[in-house]
Order: C-alpha cells, then structure tokens, then sequence
C-alpha cells in the first residue's frame, strides 16, 4: 500500500460548492454514518453559502445539493436556486445545478418543479435489489423495502430526458455483483453510471483487483455486444474520492475541503478535523479551499497514525482512488467508456 502520495490530478479551479441542506434521510447506508442530530441548514447559510460560490473566478458555477436526502426540504432547495438565479443575473453570469438524491421521492412531481432550472441528477442507488437492500437499509426498519418505487422513480427520470447519471457503490464483499447491479442499470435506460468503491471500508487487493477486473470484463463484453455504457468516472477530477475537490458547507455552516469526509464522520473521525477549513463567516472565497492534494494525503494518514485499523482503511481508500483513476483512464483509452462522453 502507498504511504507517500503518487502523482495526482491537479485541477485548475474550484467551481463547485456541496451544500447540505439537511442531515435528514430515510435511509440508513452502510457507508454514510454521520451524526443526525443537526438541524437543516438555515437559508441565511444557504445564501451565505451561494454568495461564497459566486466567488469563484470560472464559469459557470456549480451548486450541488447534497444532505442526507435534499429533496426532503424542497422548500429550501427551491429557495437556493431562486437566490442563485438572482446573484447569476445580476453578474451575467451561469450556474448550474446537481442534486444527490437517493431517488425515493425523485418522482413526476419534483422533476417538473425542478425542469425550468435545468437541474441534473446523481442518483445514489447501488443495482441489485440484494446489493441495494444491504447497502441502503431504511432507517426506520419493519416495513417492506420501497426498491419498486425506486426504480419506478429511475425510469421516470430516463423517460424525463433530464441529464443524470447513477452513483453504484460496491462494497468489498459484493465485488461480485458489480456486473449484475451494472446491466440491471442498463436494462433500465440508464445510460450514465458511475463506478463507486466503498469507502470507509477496507479494500483487500484482492478485493481491488476483482472489482477492477470485473467491470473491465463487463466493458469489453458491453462493447464487444456494441451497448455502449457512458462511464462517468473518467470524467471527473474526485479522484481519490476521499480527497475530491468540490468544498462542502454542512447544516452548521461550517466548511470542509472535499465532499466526501462530513458524511464518513464517524467512521473516518480524525479526516474531518482535516478537512475542517472553517465557517461562513471565515471562508471568504472558494479560491481559499483549494487543497494541496500532496499535503492532504499526508494529513490524512498522519492523522490516523494511533489507530492501526483506520490507518490500514484510509489507506485502502486511498489506493483505491489512484487505482481507479488510473483504470478508468485506461478504459478510456481503449474506447471502453462509451456514449457521449468518449468524445467529452
Ligand atoms: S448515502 Fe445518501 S441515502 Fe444513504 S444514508 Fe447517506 S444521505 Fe441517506
């Protein structure tokens, strides 16, 4: 396992804000233990939080809604995005919407309310009922699982037209079904997936080499059957995810370098003290939560080096990102990543 950091992607500007609007979720996933007992975000911190991503010097900006599920203030969100258009025509200048969401209430209703934004989507949602199931457990536990609803909810969204891509995360131990979750996405109409490694999880090699080789196969066999898949992971700079680039502003308004580590806060405790940039009220511009991704890498370990356990998973996650930047440029290379985006 790698102890110094490798070469990685630098990337030229910070153009993107995560704000979390809420810390509320139906849903309890293995890999998403934070504490829940934070009230939602204020709208004086959303707006704070917009007036901080206007500071960025690119365009257009982008303001992703993250939470827990964002779509359960709607309220909110809605008001964030009238705030954000305001600010946008005032400057003359773009900004662009995502919104992360676990795809229940991602219904007819909210796409409509949505569509005049041109708002697009990332859909957590990890494929086989099985994978799902384990993976994505209701927080209130008893009642059957709404997977139907889900899927229900995904092909609205195909049908929609509206940009998205699905987030499919694999654990470990269910390396083996990557395939499967990846072609029950497919028969569906998506058309964009994005190949997520667990994290907050200890990536064995073997594990790592089987998930790799797996997906390989499966893109060589899509291509070989010409159904093309439009690979996401190629297209962003997150890699590794535990230190992607995209600032996060919490409920609290506090800030964080990266939009991973708020939600792996108790699994991955000392990486957010890290990442901890500050608040609203100290963050000034987004050109000040640029990371220096060599420093953080050491950071991160250094800041596990009394737990032997976490020190050997945040390496893992680690090596996983670098692995997985590298795989996916290689599919890249070779053709294997498909639709619309080969050419992106
Ligand atoms: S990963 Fe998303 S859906 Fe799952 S508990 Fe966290 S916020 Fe909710």
């Amino acid at each position: 396992m790698l102890n110094s950091p490798p070469r990685l992607k630098e990337y030229d500007q910070l153009g993107s804000l995560m704000v979390m609007l809420t810390r509320a979720c139906q849903m309890a996933c293995v890999y998403c233990v934070y504490d829940r007992s934070l009230p939602a975000m204020t709208p004086r911190d959303l707006k704070r939080s917009i007036d901080l991503l206007f500071t960025a010097e690119c365009d257009p900006v982008r303001l992703q809604f993250f939470g827990g599920e964002p779509l359960l203030r709607l309220d909110l969100l809605l008001g964030g995005i009238r705030y954000a258009e305001k600010l946008s025509r005032a400057a003359g200048r773009s900004v662009r919407y995502t919104v992360t969401s676990n795809g229940l209430l991602l219904d007819r209703r909210v796409l409509d309310r949505l569509a005049p934004y041109g708002v697009d989507y990332l859909v957590s949602f990890d494929g086989g009922r099985a994978a799902q199931e384990a993976q994505r457990p209701l927080l209130k536990k008893g009642g059957p699982y709404p997977y139907r609803r889900i899927l229900d909810n995904i092909s609205g969204l195909v049908r929609s037209g509206q940009d998205f891509f699905v987030n499919m995360v694999t654990s470990p131990e269910r390396a083996a079904e990557v395939e499967r979750s990846a072609e029950l996405l497919l028969e569906m109409g998506v058309g964009r997936i994005r190949f997520a490694y667990r994290m907050g999880a200890l990536w064995r090699k073997g594990a790592a080499a089987d998930y790799f080789s797996r997906i390989g196969r499966l893109l060589r066999r899509l291509r070989r059957e010409g159904r093309m898949v439009s690979v996401f992971n190629p297209l962003c700079m997150d890699e590794p995810d535990l230190m992607s680039p995209t600032p996060t502003v919490d409920c609290d308004g506090r800030v964080y370098l990266g939009s991973v580590v708020p939600a792996l806060e108790r699994i991955l405790p000392p990486l957010k003290g890290v990442c901890d940039a500050g608040t609203l009220g100290t963050v000034r511009r987004m050109q000040d939560l640029r990371q220096d991704r060599r420093r953080l890498w050491n950071r991160f370990l250094a800041s596990c080096a009394g737990d032997r356990a976490l020190l050997e998973i945040v390496r893992s996650n680690l090596q996983m990102g670098v692995l997985s930047d590298a795989f996916f440029d290689r599919m890249r290379e070779f053709g294997l990543t498909g639709g619309r985006d080969a050419a992106a």
